[in-house]
């Protein structure tokens, strides 16, 4: 076959740095693909995000416990978005407490779900924005030499 598929890290295509990385990094998370070259399928289903991408084979924990942010994220958004559309229901519409009641009950319960595959690739982007992954050889021995 083609030697360019024998290499799938070639296909990544993340910006190295500044505001291209980050609209990349952003327009990937919002729509559920690789972060670092932006294909889509890397979720088995809604929920279950593949190991690595079955594109450039990117692995998606960059170590143990790598998720654990995305968690902390999924619990702010599941509140702060049905608690914000409830005050706005609040104060722009003249719908009784049984009808915010059951909108909002369930859209609490339901946020989590919705949300899940959202806060795993807003994590990937959060951290490969704090952290690019890109570093050579050199650059890690530096860094351990200086921890000595
Ligand atoms: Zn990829």
């Amino acid at each position: 076959m083609n030697t360019a598929s024998a290499e799938p890290a070639a296909k990544r295509n993340l910006p190295p740095k500044g505001w291209p990385r980050t609209w990349a990094l952003f327009r990937r998370a919002i729509s559920r693909r690789c972060p670092q070259c932006g294909a889509k399928g890397i979720f088995k289903n809604y929920l279950e995000l593949r190991v690595t991408c079955p594109t450039c084979a990117y692995r998606f924990d960059r170590e143990e416990g790598y998720f654990l942010g995305g968690y902390g994220l999924g619990v702010v958004f599941s509140a702060l978005i049905p608690l914000i559309l409830l005050v706005l229901a609040f104060v722009y519409t003249d719908w009784s407490w049984i009808t915010l009641e059951l909108i909002f009950i369930p859209m609490t319960i339901i946020m989590p779900l919705i949300l899940f595959p959202y806060t795993r690739t807003f994590w990937m982007m959060i951290d490969l924005i704090i952290d690019p992954n890109e570093k050579t050889e050199g650059q890690l021995r530096h860094h351990h030499l200086q921890e000595r």
